[in-house]
């Protein structure tokens, strides 16, 4: 029997068959022959998402082999990619193209569906998620036919879709809507969180991008503002032996060490996190936008992540603030604090709210320590919508209150795929049956 898991080690599953198509009418064939045997389908990206979203024990589809880009409208600055495309493989190929998308996450192993069918973001609050980036995409249906959407064909359908769960069909091709390529300024300090949260509404309009790590049980901040560079600067990246030191060193194979020793002492904790929010020192760069957005995650561990609308955000970081120095629940990875601008995407945390993040992690051996079910329970307050790859209890009926376009999107779905053969366990829950 073949087990899946994924990248966190948290969930796992027995697909009945894995098919790996290399060419989208070998997915039509897949989806035929599932169809055909009466069991579901499930599309796999890079499995990078905490939730059980991407799991099944029918058939699994990895879309590795569905690799590259097809199409470039140089004019439209528009390319066609295959839905596997690793967006580090992605990246560097519109680099190429002297093209980039206008904003992405902080880690680039994900494939394109993947990242944008569960709403996978970066931070800037001028600027929306992955999936806003998508101008028209090719989904197979549950009985093998095509569909391609667009803003201008099957309307309702590229609503749904963009950020779709999986739920729909199995993407083979997205259109994406690139910018010129461009440069970032990167600057990276440590801060006072009491300092960060007074000017925290200035900084998020001053800058592209403000991204923040905060350590619990100290209140040390890792702020990171990146802002654009006007065409023709190019400035200075990071030496190679800084980024070494800083992203493999110290961010990964040191921290791996002192996660290890947290967990056999957790006592540790408060310390090893006040030692680690002064190690990552201060540095400013210059590189390429796709090169200063992602960094290398080697060290594994579980998330939960929320969206508020922006205002909350204060109030939100104090209430875990105090949950955690209450509880001393010990956490070893920073929680991190990112804004994004409202889109149109009907299941898109950002929905026409602009929105602060709030995310949440501990390593993968050691208890939360109820420190997930906390903040759930705070940012509840705040009619939080929960990053749909990331760990959340949120069902269907609080979800349908969550977004207005819900009832929409789940029409489409009895339209798409009526007897859903596109559904697993997690998808029964946030969207019902
Ligand atoms: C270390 C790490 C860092 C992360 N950083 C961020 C971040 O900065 N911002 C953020 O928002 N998220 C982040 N995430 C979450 C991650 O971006 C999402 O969970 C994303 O969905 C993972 O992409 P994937 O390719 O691994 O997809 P998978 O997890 O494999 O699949 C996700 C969903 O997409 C569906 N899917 C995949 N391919 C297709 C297809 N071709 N057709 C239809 N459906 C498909 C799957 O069926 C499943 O429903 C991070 C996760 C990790 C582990």
């Amino acid at each position: 029997m073949t087990t899946w898991t994924n990248w966190a080690g948290n969930q796992s599953c027995h697909p009945a068959e894995v098919a790996a198509p290399r060419r989208p009418d070998e997915v039509v064939a897949a989806v035929e022959r599932a169809h055909a045997r009466g069991i579901p389908v499930k599309a796999l990206g890079a499995g990078h998402s905490f939730t059980g979203v991407a799991a099944t024990d029918g058939l699994q589809l990895s879309l590795d082999g569905l690799s590259g880009i097809t199409h470039v409208d140089r004019e439209q600055r528009r390319v066609r990619v295959l839905a596997g495309t690793p967006l580090h493989v992605l990246n560097p190929a519109l680099h190429a193209l002297g093209l980039a998308l206008p904003n992405l996450g902080d880690i680039d192993r994900q494939s394109v569906a993947g990242a944008i069918s569960t709403g996978t973001h970066g931070t800037g609050i001028r600027l929306q998620g992955i999936a806003a980036a998508v101008s028209g995409l090719e989904l197979v249906l549950a009985d093998g036919s095509v569909l391609a959407c667009s803003a201008e064909v099957e309307p309702e359908v590229f609503q749904a879709a963009r950020v779709g769960l999986g739920a729909l069909g199995v993407i083979t091709e997205v259109e994406l809507q690139c910018v010129p390529a461009f440069r970032l300024h990167a600057k990276e300090f440590g801060a006072d969180l009491f300092e960060v949260l007074e000017r925290l509404e200035e900084d998020v309009e001053r800058h592209d991008h403000v991204d923040m790590h905060w350590f619990p049980l100290t209140d040390r901040v890792l702020v990171k503002h990146n802002d654009r560079v006007p065409d023709g600067e190019t400035g200075t990246p990071l030496p190679r032996w800084r980024a070494a030191l800083d992203d493999d060193l110290l961010s990964n194979r040191l921290f791996e060490l002192t996660n290890r020793g947290a967990s056999r002492w957790p006592a540790v904790v408060p310390r090893l996190n006040a030692v680690s929010a002064r190690l990552l020192g201060a540095r400013e760069y210059t590189d390429d936008s796709w090169r200063v957005f992602v960094a290398e995650r080697k060290v594994r561990f579980r998330e939960s992540e929320y969206a508020v609308p922006r205002a909350a955000v204060t109030e939100v970081v104090l209430a875990v603030r105090s949950w955690l120095e209450r509880h001393r629940a010990p956490l070893t990875f920073p929680l991190e604090i990112r804004f994004i601008g409202a889109d149109d995407i009907w299941l898109s945390t950002a929905y026409q709210r602009e929105n602060a993040y709030l995310a949440i992690h501990q390593y993968h051996r050691m208890d939360d320590h109820g420190a997930f079910a906390a903040f759930e329970a705070i940012v509840a307050e705040h009619e939080a919508r929960p990053h749909w790859g990331k760990l959340h209890t949120l069902g269907a009926d609080r979800l349908r209150e969550l977004y207005p376009r819900f009832d929409d999107f789940v029409a489409v779905r009895d339209r798409l795929d009526p007897q859903r053969r596109f559904a697993n366990a997690y998808l029964d829950h946030v969207l019902g049956r």
